[in-house]
């Protein structure tokens, strides 16, 4: 694949260019209010909706704009670069639907959730079943023309801001753990759902905790087929896994070179053993990047993510931490006495990126097991 834009890329980027110039609410990455930090992302959302960017690659038939994934790309770039506030993550719980829902389900969710009308949660993990996420014991028993559920969710990000969770319970306790499985599309405003946020080490209320009790889903909304719901979660997990979008990068280089600013105010740059590690995080960064230049030629060319997914979130988290451990080490007690503001908070954040959407060992198993290494 040839990186280099097109005209028509060109052209677009320009345009994009000064669009965010002229729309970024200013001082968005200083708002410290959770609520306030909320409305501004779901205001955010909506913003682009009207302008035309967001679901660049969707079909248009159901609210996109039927381009080239790399104009997701230029998106997610210039959105890095001009430190715009974090796209809308409508891809992976989108395309979950877009693959398995039935034309009335699509027709009835994919345009409220591109627009920012509704907004999505994933409902996977449960305290007993996370990384051995086919244990899950969340029952949906069917009873009529409705499943009732039954069960308790764990680390559902942003679902005390959710209207809608993408669900999984155990349909079928009778068949191997994987077959059991069945995936729901679930108001999370239904009666019997109780949803508790948890704070997380940066501070952040960002996850929760929902438990559902006798929740009534109609059969409608179940997702593909009984027992397809193992299936619809791996495809779910493909899209989140990798930084998939080249926006990370941009945001990876700017904060490599707030750490190099810290490097030089503390004199640490002639020191060679300092040069090397800010090297070091300048080389992961450029693995990372042609690491998701790889990952967009595939999907250019219609090859939907797959396994290598895997050496992306690895890279990315080991990217992430390693740099926020650097200026860490950098900044030494100043961090803790206070004279270098907001460090801390983004290193806590970086924390559990080697978890989440699949923990870095679980990652490493999955490749073990596409190379054939022995277990
Ligand atoms: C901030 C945050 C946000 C999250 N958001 C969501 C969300 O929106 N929706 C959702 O469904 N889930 C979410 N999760 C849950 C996340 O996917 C799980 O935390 C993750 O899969 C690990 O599961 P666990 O926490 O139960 O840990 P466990 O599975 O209990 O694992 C504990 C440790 O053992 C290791 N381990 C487990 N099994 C193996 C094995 N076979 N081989 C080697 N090592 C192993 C793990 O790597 C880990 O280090 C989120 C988690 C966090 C922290």
């Amino acid at each position: 694949m040839d990186y280099r834009d097109t005209p028509e890329e060109a052209g677009f980027r320009a345009d994009l260019r000064q669009w965010l110039a002229d729309h970024i609410p200013a001082g968005w990455d200083k708002i410290e209010d959770e609520q306030e930090a909320v409305a501004l992302r779901k205001g955010w959302h909506r913003t682009l909706y009207q302008a035309g960017y967001v679901g660049l690659s969707w079909p248009v038939e159901y609210g996109g704009r039927g381009l080239s994934p790399v104009y997701d790309a230029i998106l997610n770039e210039e959105s890095g670069n001009l430190n715009a506030p974090p796209l809308p993550s409508v891809g992976y719980i989108g395309r979950a639907i877009f693959t398995y829902a039935s034309e009335e389900q699509k027709q009835r969710f994919l345009p409220p959730l591109l627009s920012g009308d509704t907004q999505w949660c994933q409902g996977f993990s449960e305290p007993e079943a996370g990384s051995d996420l086919a244990s899950l014991r969340t029952s949906a028993r069917l009873d009529g023309d409705h499943y009732v559920v039954n069960g308790q969710k764990m680390w559902t990000s942003g679902g005390q801001y959710a209207d809608w969770c993408l669900l999984l319970a155990r349909t079928d306790p009778d068949v191997p753990k994987h077959k059991g499985i069945s995936a729901f599309l679930v108001s999370v405003k239904e009666p019997g759902v109780t949803v508790r946020p948890i704070v997380i080490a940066s501070g952040e209320a960002e996850t929760a905790e929902v438990f559902w009790d006798d929740v009534r889903i109609p059969v409608h909304q179940r997702l593909g087929a009984p027992g397809e719901g193992w299936r619809i979660a791996m495809t779910t997990v493909s899209y989140e896994r990798g930084p998939a979008d080249i926006g990370f990068i941009a945001a990876y280089r700017r904060t490599l070179r707030k750490v190099e600013h810290l490097a030089a105010e503390r004199g640490l740059l002639e020191q060679p053993e300092w040069r090397k590690k800010l090297a070091r995080a300048y080389v992961q960064g450029e693995v990372l990047r042609l690491n998701c230049m790889e990952q967009l030629s595939s999907r250019v060319s219609g090859r939907p993510p797959g396994p290598e997914g895997s050496v992306a979130k690895l890279l990315w988290a080991d990217a992430e931490q390693s740099l926020q451990h650097l200026a860490m080490d950098i900044l030494g007690a100043d961090e803790l006495t206070g004279s270098a503001e907001g460090w801390l908070s983004s290193y806590f954040t970086s924390r559990p990126v080697s978890v989440y959407g699949g923990s870095a060992q679980i990652q490493k198993n999955i490749i073990a097991r596409m190379l054939d290494l022995p277990r």
